[in-house]
């Protein structure tokens, strides 16, 4: 079996409501697709996170490296691809790219084996995960802290067990959220906030150090991510757990943060941190060090359906009678493609989320889906 084809597929939704989160404004959501196909006619689907031209770009780039090699050699594509970019992208959109490239391939093993790709990894520890609801942007129009005390206890009532708010706006403005959605969503819900990276170090102090009595599980981004001396203030100079890391690419851009605890859980994307070859290798770092490993996910059901098969291998860390499960983070803005693309939409109910356990991915990608929703070309 060889590569015979490899193809990217830019989707696009223009959004009724524009949202912000500290570093972004959003007005519409575009994301891309990796498919590979094999001179047998097989075929493996893949994801690549963030701005999907670009991401395009760059598979086409790698194309001549794949065209013709075995698919089933992850490792040896896995070395080569980044053998290629090296020099210049040792992370960035050189590992996205490759994220979305090394998803397809496992999604290919997975079918040439008839198993799902957790089996590959090593097997499945669990079969269902709960899900967090990740929203509460900024909407454009609209009173913040109504908007968000709202969109949270929706989530309740549609029995999430956690959601994450986005902060990053301004402390008191952020602390009026936070005060509001803990009373709309009530003590016995887990919260979280994430800033993307929109404080400076006393900043998040401060919104650390007052938003702890609302019982805040993770503070997300707090700091940029360039600097990890930031984020081992933040996390020494307040009480609530630093997560991070949906921008930290491969082992290489693991390293350090974990090494030296600048987060307590660490957020690798599989579509971002160098797709399954890559993420084991980083599960594998975290758990030396006693970091809680929780994937960052934003994207469609491709990117939900490669985080869930990685979620279901995961090795429970410490090994114990009742452990610590995995939770997969569920976005739930504004998006008509991210479930339209697959035939079986990947949903929860009453916050659970059950695991496919289908040949790959356990997905069937619906090529309607792919030409509704194609981009434009501005
Ligand atoms: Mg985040």
């Amino acid at each position: 079996m060889k590569i015979a084809a490899v193809r990217t597929h830019l989707l696009e939704h223009r959004l009724a409501v524009p949202f912000e989160s500290a570093s972004m404004r959003f007005d519409r959501r575009a994301h891309v697709l990796v498919e590979i196909e094999c001179d047998n006619g097989l075929i493996g689907w893949g994801e690549c996170l963030g701005p999907a031209r670009a991401n395009a770009a760059v598979v086409a780039a790698y194309r001549p490296w794949l065209i013709g090699a075995d698919p089933l050699e992850t490792e040896k594509i896995w070395a080569r691809l980044y053998n290629a970019l090296r020099d210049q992208g040792q992370r960035g959109l050189s590992i996205t790219a490759l994220s979305g490239i090394d998803i397809a391939l496992w999604d290919i093993k997975g079918k040439h084996f008839e198993v799902p790709v957790s089996t590959l990894l090593g097997g499945r520890f669990r079969e269902e995960v709960r899900a967090y609801a990740t929203g509460s942007f900024k909407r454009e129009g609209v009173d913040r802290v109504a908007d968000n005390a709202q969109e949270a206890a929706r989530y309740r009532e549609q029995g999430f067990h956690a959601t994450k708010i986005k902060i990053g706006f301004g402390v008191e403005q952020d602390l009026a959220v936070i005060r509001a959605v803990r009373e709309a969503i009530g003590t016995d819900m887990r919260l979280m906030v994430d800033a993307n990276h929109g404080y400076d170090v006393l900043e998040a102090v401060e919104l650390g150090r007052r938003a702890a009595e609302y019982g805040i599980d993770w503070f997300e981004e707090p700091v940029v991510p360039e600097q990890l001396d930031a984020y081992r203030a933040v996390r020494a100079g307040q009480p609530i757990p630093v997560a991070g890391g949906e921008t930290w690419h491969t082992r290489w851009g693991m390293r350090e943060p974990v090494e030296t605890r600048a987060v307590d859980i660490v957020q690798p994307d599989l579509c971002g941190v160098g797709g399954f070859t890559e993420a084991r290798r980083v599960a594998d770092l975290a758990a030396l060090h006693g970091v809680r490993v929780v994937p960052h996910v934003w994207g469609t059901a491709v990117h939900i359906a490669a985080a869930l098969q990685f979620m279901a291998a995961m090795i429970p860390n410490p090994v114990r009678v009742n452990p610590i499960e995995p939770i997969l983070e569920f976005d739930r803005t504004e998006n008509p493609f991210r479930q339209a693309v697959v035939r079986t939409p990947i949903e929860h109910v009453r916050g659970v989320v059950k695991i496919p356990d289908g040949p790959g991915l356990g997905i069937d990608i619906d090529r309607d889906a792919l030409a509704e929703f194609r981009m434009g070309d501005d």
